[in-house]
């Protein structure tokens, strides 16, 4: 008679403990058809590019993501940032990302010249400050262009900046570093490579791993002289430019000799322009270069954000600074390149 109680006892300790591991369990079975931590909500809100991607690392000739993945960049670079400061906005970069789905952009700090970076340091520092800020807030990867053509002549002034935005931003995906736009005609193993050599080493003392891109000889096509002379550095690409117009199938011939012997590329700046960012348009040569670039997944933004009166700028005068362009601001060179972004990078 007593065995009756003891067992519905037992029973109902064992209902007990299963019942709590049940509810132990409930909230990460609840949890698994997402993965991504947001408690179950349904998986409809869009991520990024740099929460896709990552940090971005070179191998071999490619750039890869952080799950080894190749991935190719397409966006637009602001005009110098002294002279187009109004485009270094946040409007401006979130309508790039909204609008043209850019996934890329390049805050390009005018370093000389009138009124540049040297002689006018706060007020540069921070249009690159806000243009960081905003890429950041938009999930975009972000170039910082140290913009000059002499930047060997201010070694130390380039030391400083890297400094202090590796400093600052070291810890972000989105930061790549770019420290010296395009050189002249000056000997890459004999002043471009110290050059980079120690402003790296500058930027590595406070950011072990984001992407640095080099500037390379003759306004940055000499690409196939790194060849044997690579930077001693594991995540560094090489600068290569070009101007559709007047660039053609001699300078692809160099980009390949490079991409051949395991050099990364990365084409911080290009027009469909002449080199001179005006003359005319080759649509025609833009597309065979849009097509080289695809096929070896070569990063790109494009020359520029800017309402100059000239054809490689992308928009008409007088397009504000916050963004919101109807198709009749945008130039003929601004419609193309929008038109080629939106056809090839990913929805976010
Ligand atoms: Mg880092």
């Amino acid at each position: 008679m007593r065995i009756i109680p003891c067992i519905f006892a037992i029973l109902f300790i064992l209902g007990t403990l299963t019942s709590c591991e049940s509810e132990s369990e409930m909230p990460e079975e609840t949890n698994q058809p997402d993965g991504d931590g947001n408690g179950g909500e349904p998986d409809n809100e869009p991520i990024s590019a740099v929460d896709t991607h990552g940090l971005l690392q070179t191998s071999g000739n490619k750039i890869v993501d952080k799950n080894n993945k190749v991935v190719q960049l397409r966006g637009m670079s602001l005009f110098w940032s002294q002279w187009m400061g109004q485009y270094y906005t946040k409007e401006t970069v979130g309508w790039l990302k909204e609008d043209w789905k850019c996934n890329i952009v390049r805050a390009a700090m005018g370093v000389e010249d009138n009124d540049g970076y040297l002689s006018n340091k706060e007020v540069e520092k921070q249009k690159v400050f806000t243009v960081i800020d905003a890429a950041i807030a938009e999930g975009i990867y972000v170039i910082v262009d140290w913009h000059s053509h002499h930047a060997e002549d201010y070694l130390n002034e380039a030391k400083t900046f890297f400094s202090e935005i590796a400093q600052k931003y070291g810890n972000q995906p989105n930061i790549i570093y770019e420290i010296y736009n395009k050189p002249l005609n000056v000997s890459w193993v004999e002043v471009l490579k110290p050059y980079h050599e120690q402003v790296i080493s500058e930027i590595r003392k406070h950011d072990p791993d984001n992407l640095i891109i080099c500037g390379t000889r003759n306004w940055s096509q000499d690409v196939d002289e790194v060849i044997g002379n690579k930077i001693s550095d594991n995540n560094v690409a090489y600068t290569f430019h070009y101007y559709a117009a007047t660039h053609k199938e001699s300078l692809r011939d160099k980009v390949q000799n490079a991409l051949d012997n395991a050099i990364p590329v990365f084409v911080t700046e290009y027009g469909v322009s002449e080199a001179s960012g005006d003359g005319s348009i080759d649509v025609s040569e833009a597309q065979t270069w849009w097509n080289f670039l695809e096929q070896n997944k070569i990063s790109w933004c494009n020359w520029s954000i800017a309402d100059k009166e000239e054809l490689s700028a992308a928009l008409k005068p007088g397009a504000s600074g916050s963004g919101g362009w109807t198709e009749d601001l945008l130039t003929v060179s601004g419609k193309m390149v929008r038109d080629e972004i939106k056809a090839k990078n990913p929805e976010y």
